[in-house]
């Protein structure tokens, strides 16, 4: 729940009253203000409580090490302000600017940034989990063992944004022994632009593995899209998410490939769909199944065991045929994206 702070005193005004000032920012003495901002500070690092500091325009203000949780920081103007270790969890810096800051080590778990721009400013090691960072501008920022797990990204302007790689979007805190990377996935139409712009640039950088990563997560997270808005496309997507992990794991189709090799074999047998050429008698057995389709599916055709004449015996044998000379197309296609990119 975001704090409330108490209203104006000024009739007819309805802003909410910036801390240490019965008043909103426009009907303070701006002057005084500025210079009385440090020395009020200083008292809540004995008794913490959120402020309120919305539009206040500020330089050159030390806040580091202050436990600021649940204050506004909305539309502020900073510049040359130290948040060094800061404690920002759930604060609020709605269309915030900051210029020239230090973030380094600042703690803001579950901050609204929505539109807030950062020129200059370093976040490294800061700690964003959970936070909205939507609409959010990055100019020569760095982010460099910034935690982002689990962040809402949509539509944030992240060229300025050093040192942004997929170990930013790393749990620094696993529940289980898997960690993972990730971006928020509540929304999956938002996470699969967010991840988009992720893999432009990791691309633009040369980071090919991390725009893998980001690739792959993007069509999973379309692939989400499309089945809740009950789309037929989703089966299509489906599909070429287990044949080739979307065309970004080569290893995926080498498993996919024994998959249909064995499925078919296995069909073949259960079918019992075979005959040998060599000796009409003999009795065909899953192995000999499994050989056929392997020698089916990469067209070889040695012909030494032959499909029952049947339509649809026949038909499973083109199917398998045919499959075969796809999934050796999607795997040099694969390959090539994944290891020759850029
Ligand atoms: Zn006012």
């Amino acid at each position: 729940m975001p704090h409330t702070f108490p209203q104006c005193e000024e009739v007819h005004c309805s802003e909410s009253a910036i801390s240490f000032s019965g008043t909103c920012w426009e009907h303070t003495s701006q002057e005084s203000y500025r210079n009385e901002l440090a020395g009020n500070l200083a008292r809540l690092k004995k008794d913490p409580a959120p402020i309120n500091l919305k539009k206040v325009e500020c330089e050159d203000i030390d806040f580091s090490h202050l436990d600021l949780s649940g204050s506004s920081f909305s539309q502020i103007r900073a510049s040359r302000c130290l948040f060094v270790g800061t404690k920002l969890k759930e604060a609020n810096l709605i269309g915030a600017h900051f210029r020239n800051c230090d973030f380094v080590g600042a703690e803001m778990m579950k901050a609204n940034f929505t539109r807030a721009h950062f020129t200059n400013c370093t976040l490294s090691h800061s700690d964003l989990q959970d936070s909205y960072l939507s609409e959010v501008s990055f100019r020569e920022c760095d982010l460099m063992g910034a935690i982002l797990f689990d962040c809402v990204l949509w539509s944030a302007d992240l060229d300025g944004a050093n040192h942004l790689k997929r170990s930013s979007f790393l749990d620094a805190r696993p529940v289980s022994r898997f960690t993972q990377c990730r971006l928020s996935e509540k929304d999956p139409y938002m996470a699969c632009e967010s991840y988009r712009s992720l893999k432009h640039r990791f691309h633009r950088n040369g980071l090919y593995e991390d725009a893998s990563w980001a690739a792959y997560k993007e069509l999973t997270m379309e692939r989400k899209h499309l089945f809740l808005i009950k789309s037929p496309r989703y089966f299509p997507s489906l599909l070429m998410d287990i044949l080739s992990g979307y065309t970004e794991k080569p290893h995926r189709v080498i498993a996919s490939s024994l998959g249909i090799v064995l499925i078919f074999g296995v069909f073949y047998y259960l079918l019992n769909a075979l005959r040998s050429v060599v000796d009409p008698g003999m009795p065909i057995s899953l192995w000999d199944n499994i050989y056929f389709s392997f020698i089916s599916f990469t067209t070889v055709g040695f012909g030494d065991l032959v499909p029952k004449v049947t339509w649809w015996v026949r038909g499973l044998v083109c199917l398998e045929a045919f499959s075969g000379p796809f999934m050796a197309g999607l795997y040099i296609f694969t390959l090539t994206r994944r290891y020759a990119a850029g």
